[in-house]
């Protein structure tokens, strides 16, 4: 692409550009490898009742542990998987490996897990969903799928219809990073979302006391409301976070003020005592 700019531009920009590339294709190479290198892990981030600060769900979030690279963020893989297709074996082995872990928690406890587009827009996708539940005997109402607003920029008939699909197994669906992307609310009406989850940009907003941040949770909560849908905070941080939440009548919360993203272990450990998840989570 730089070549295309003309002028001089290339001669410093390609040698960045190649040191660029040349990562992109070291870090596939091993993403390539990360499934069957058994690289790859889940944790589970608890989400709160606003009300009674019980946990009624986690939302399962993948890690990569590469041999090659160390910790590699999500920020950086996932869109590298999905450039390369590769999210659709990895997206697969995640939700089997979250329906799997769902059953080892109380029964009203439900999953979340994060789906790509390329993911969703891939044939098997309802089969491997199917295939998830049946693997691990999870009750489909107890396994949630998050979607972002961007799925529907692609492809919005085949988006449609594959979640409505999965919701006619008794599956939820989440509108993740809710305000973020190209909100429209066309699909909200096309789609009865069980949650919409506002974004942490807007609950940070609201706190500082951003006028706008406010005023876009306040209708996003009564239309939510009014359309029989949930909404959940993310990223809730602070005791400030948490209060201006409440107040504004977001159903559930999930941030770091109630735990971060944990092992398996440790999210069954929270059902295993009375301990308030704030205290059990480090
Ligand atoms: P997301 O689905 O919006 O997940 C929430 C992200 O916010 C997670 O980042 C979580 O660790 C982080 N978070 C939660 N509470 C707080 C908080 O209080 N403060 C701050 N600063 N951050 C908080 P993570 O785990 O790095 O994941 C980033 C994104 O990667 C996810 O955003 C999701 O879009 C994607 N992702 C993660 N796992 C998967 C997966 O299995 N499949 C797919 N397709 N995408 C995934
Ligand atoms: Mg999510
Ligand atoms: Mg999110
Ligand atoms: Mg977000």
């Amino acid at each position: 692409r730089a070549k295309d700019t003309g002028g001089n531009e290339h001669f410093t920009y390609e040698p960045a550009l190649h040191a660029h590339a040349e990562e992109r294709r070291k870090l596939e190479f091993s993403l390539r490898r990360a499934l069957e290198r058994d690289e790859f892990k889940v944790v589970y981030q608890p989400v709160v009742a606003a009300d009674t600060e019980g946990v009624v769900s986690f939302e399962a979030l993948l890690r990569w542990e590469s041999k090659d690279h160390g910790s590699v963020s999500p920020a950086k893989f996932i869109p590298l998987a999905e450039d390369t297709r590769l999210i659709v074996p990895i997206g697969e082995w995640v939700l089997r490996e979250a329906c799997k872990e769902a059953m080892n928690w109380p029964e009203h406890i439900r999953v979340a897990v994060n789906v790509s587009g390329e993911q969703l827009l891939d044939q098997n996708f309802v089969a491997s969903v199917v295939g998830a539940l049946q693997h691990s005997g999870l009750s489909p109402n107890r396994l949630e799928i998050e979607v972002t607003e961007s799925i529907f920029l692609r492809d919005t008939t085949m988006a449609n219809a594959a979640l409505e699909e999965v919701m006619a197994l008794g599956c939820g669906i989440a509108l993740d990073d809710f305000g973020t992307g190209y909100s429209s609310l066309g699909y909200l009406r096309k789609l009865r979302f069980s949650t919409i989850k506002v974004d942490r940009m807007f609950v940070q907003g609201a706190a500082t006391g951003n006028p706008e941040s406010l005023a876009i949770i306040r209708a996003v909560v009564a239309m939510a409301d009014s359309l029989g849908m949930s909404t959940t905070a993310e990223g809730a941080e602070t005791q400030k976070e948490v209060d201006m939440i409440r107040q504004l009548g977001c159903r559930k919360i999930q941030g770091y003020f109630f735990g971060r993203p944990m092992a398996p272990e440790d999210a069954i450990a929270l059902f295993g005592s009375p301990a308030n998840p704030r205290q059990s989570a480090a």
